[in-house]
């Protein structure tokens, strides 16, 4: 497996067949090498500088029935909320007094947030907050809707592929299409967004060749942001009984990750310090360089329960930037407050 290793290493590229077999053959010396490896190119990258971002849930209503998802629409048990325009401004408002420069906008696919209003959401936050990044995460929407974003002044925008199997995509994605997930990915990168794919790691029946397809694929798209967590059940979903993904497996995937995309901003997410109380430790120690504290109001956050047992639920805006910055300077590394866009991206 060192072999194959140093080959990543250095060509930071691995075929299908070949990734698939260094998953099935990781044994802990090569994991060691592996997060050593991905270590160094993140340092060689971003030196000791975690990103961060802030992150503003505003609506918990979704269209979709993602069956994974503690907030698919047939889920009667969700308790729906929506927050007004004064309210998120009220957030990034707050955001960017604890020194934020990113804003990250995410919610169900909810009509109710037309395009009009997302548009005015984007123009408000830039105008009042004219050196910070605005990243949407809405879910999918036509090539018009996104270059209308864009035009309004959104700087990225998160879109999970979730994962590169077409039949485990659409097994658990009931009315949703695999290609126009992967063409809703490729019109973002034309339009010009920062654009975040991404997967989930131990969902029922994913193989280790089902995660070799999820690293090509990233390769082939070149996102600048990839968000990879374990699977945590939700007991209020079809599929909830399931058991989820590891913290081990989703280190290698984050590690394999920054190997094929060496400048990749990549989150180090709360899925994964939910499963383990050090997880956000480790993955930062795996290769990750970004973390997204929550800005949403705390009488909100529990309602945007997309997984089981979700962590920081009750912590004010200003106690999770405190929290997290002691986190990452445990760890050994340097929290860094500016906009943090991709190098390729920088003005
Ligand atoms: S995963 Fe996203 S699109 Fe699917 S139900 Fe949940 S919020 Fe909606």
């Amino acid at each position: 497996m060192k072999t194959l290793l140093d080959k990543l290493y250095i060509e930071n590229d691995l075929s299908e067949r070949e990734l698939a077999l260094l998953l099935q053959n990781m044994d802990s010396e090569s994991e060691k090498q592996l997060f050593e490896y991905s270590s160094m190119l993140k340092t060689k990258h971003y030196g000791k500088s975690v990103y961060m971002r802030g992150l503003i849930e505003f609506t918990n209503f979704c269209k979709q029935d993602c069956l994974y998802c503690g907030i698919r629409r047939s889920n009667s048990n969700a308790e729906r909320y929506r927050l007004s325009k004064e309210e998120i401004l009220r957030c990034c408002e707050e955001g960017h007094v604890l020194g934020y420069r990113t804003f990250v906008l995410q919610g169900g696919e909810d009509s109710h947030y037309d395009d009009s209003k997302i548009i005015d959401l984007i123009k408000l936050i830039k105008s009042n907050f004219p050196d910070s990044a605005v990243t949407l995460s809405i879910g999918e929407k036509s090539f018009e809707s996104y270059k209308s974003y864009y035009d309004a002044g959104a700087d990225r925008y998160l879109l999970r592929h979730e994962t590169a199997s077409k039949r485990l995509y659409e097994q658990l994605h009931p009315g949703m299409s695999f290609e126009n997930r992967i063409n809703c990915l490729k019109n973002l990168k034309k339009i010009g967004f920062q654009t975040g794919a991404g997967f989930m790691v131990g969902l029922p029946g994913q193989t280790n060749e089902d995660l070799a397809k999820d690293l090509v694929f990233l390769k082939e798209v070149k996102p600048e942001m990839v968000g990879i967590g374990p699977y945590i059940p939700h007991p209020n979903t079809p599929i909830g009984k399931n058991s989820g993904g590891s913290l081990e497996k989703t280190l290698i995937m984050l590690a394999l990750a920054r190997l094929l995309l060496p400048d990749v901003l990549l989150p180090s997410t709360t899925a994964l310090g939910t499963i383990d109380p050090l997880g956000r430790e480790k993955a930062l120690n795996a290769g990750a360089n970004v973390v997204m504290p929550n800005l949403s109001p705390t009488n909100m956050r529990k309602k945007y329960e997309l997984y089981a047992d979700k962590i920081c639920t009750g912590d004010e805006a200003a106690h999770c930037r405190k929290c997290i910055e002691g986190r990452i300077n445990r760890a050994g590394f340097e929290v860094d407050m500016s906009r943090g866009d991709h190098p390729s991206k920088q003005a």
